[in-house]
């Protein structure tokens, strides 16, 4: 028993935090479950609330486990690159982006995007941050001749924000060209990496200032946790501004979710290779199958934006689509079929994951406005898995075929 316990009455002890009295290195990055970190003494406090010297303090402003995940992913994305970065874990890959852009801009000031985001940054920039006067703007980002006439007319614009490649067609922003618009007109540029992972794309070697990741999806890769991530080259904006708004607004993640993308984070190289390889055979099946009219995948000469992809992605990624000769009800008939893979709205696990978006993500949403953006009645999306690959192909095989 530590020294200042032994003449301590029963319930004080009781009370009282008990420190381990082995303290030899774990050799796993522990779950720091604390809300708060103890100073050495006086003096240390000082130090620390003073800035002069790092430390923790309150686990909504950082924790150990939390800031570790941050830093891995930071190194990540800037690997091989030379540029130093810093990372910073929210509760979720919403939170990471509203905070990005609640620092960024502020009222009068327009973000540039893509029509075909995915949808909760939609509604996030639509809903909560129009009406507080943060605006947005929506066009083709691939049309490069229109962002710079766009970008040009309106000198309210702050940040291009882009995804690339894109749900569910799939289409590429070409990251370089983006960013020499955006630096002529000293303007931010944000990428959400969710789909790629640095190990497939690093938007840093583009010039862009802030990525964005929501590690539910491939970087934690096993489907069990929320969380997201950003990362910033601007160390001084990372650790002052955007850290103060994340732990004022509190979109801080928490140590168990942290630690469980960690966990993941250890096999996302293997994972992605075998995402990539098993995506682009089943691909490359479902572009010779009669019942098919189209297939999406950036890995596919025959995609429209193959090339870009080729210059910016070291592989393709799980992420493919594909339509349905026969509309809605062969969508609906073809999901009712499927056996082996998961109907589920999310994307990024180990297992493969299918959805009809027409039947199920956005049967809310006005049709003309679904067929804008590439969804039409018979889409399908897979979030391809690593399963041994014939087991899926047999799968969407048996669902394709009709006795
Ligand atoms: C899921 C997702 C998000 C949102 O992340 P959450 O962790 O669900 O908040 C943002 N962007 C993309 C591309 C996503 O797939």
């Amino acid at each position: 028993m530590s020294k200042s316990t032994t003449k301590l009455a029963f319930g004080s002890i009781c009370a009282k935090e008990m420190k381990a009295e082995l303290t030899t290195a774990p050799h796993i990055l522990p779950i720091y479950a604390t809300s708060s970190f103890a100073f050495e003494d006086i003096d240390e406090g000082i130090e620390i609330f003073k800035g002069n010297k790092k430390g923790h303090v309150y686990g909504r402003y950082g924790n150990p486990t939390m800031d570790t995940v941050a830093q891995k992913l930071a190194n990540l994305e800037s690997h091989g690159l030379d540029i130093p970065s810093k990372g910073i874990f929210f509760s979720s890959g919403m939170a990471a982006i509203h905070t990005l852009v609640i620092s960024l801009l502020k009222a009068g000031d327009t973000i540039l995007t893509q029509g075909n985001l995915y949808g909760g940054t939609t509604e996030l920039f639509t809903k909560v941050l129009d009406p507080l006067g943060i605006k947005t703007q929506f066009i083709d980002l691939t049309q490069l001749v229109q962002v710079e006439t766009v970008v040009k007319a309106d000198p309210s614009i702050k940040l291009i924000y882009f995804e690339t490649p894109s749900n569910p067609t799939l289409d590429c922003v070409d990251m370089e060209a983006i960013t020499n618009i955006a630096e002529q007109h000293r303007l931010w540029t944000a990428a959400d990496n969710t789909f790629c992972t640095p190990y497939l794309q690093q938007p840093f070697k583009y010039g862009v200032d802030y990525i964005i990741h929501s590690t539910t999806k491939f970087l934690n890769g096993h489907g069990n946790s929320i969380g997201g991530l950003l990362v910033g080259k601007d160390l001084e904006m990372m650790e002052s501004l955007i850290w103060r708004n994340m732990k004022l607004t509190g979109t801080n993640g928490n140590p168990f979710d942290a630690w469980l993308t960690h966990n993941g984070l250890k096999t996302l190289h293997l994972r992605m290779n075998r995402h990539s390889a098993n995506a682009q055979a089943i691909a490359e099946y479902l572009e010779k199958h009669p019942k098919i009219a189209k297939v999406n995948y950036n890995g596919l000469p025959s995609h429209r934006h193959h090339a870009i992809a080729k210059k910016q992605m070291s592989q393709f990624g799980a992420m493919l689509s594909f339509e349905l000769k026969g509309g809605l009800n062969a969508g609906v008939e073809f999901m009712r079929r499927i056996k082996h893979c998961t109907l589920a709205p999310t994307l990024g696990d180990v297992d493969t994951l299918i959805l009809h978006p027409a039947s199920m993500s956005h049967i809310n949403i006005p049709k003309e406005m679904r067929l804008k953006n590439g969804i039409s009645d018979g889409l399908v999306r897979l979030s391809v898995g690593i399963e041994e690959v014939q087991d899926i192909i047999a799968d969407l095989d048996q669902a394709l075929s009709t006795k």
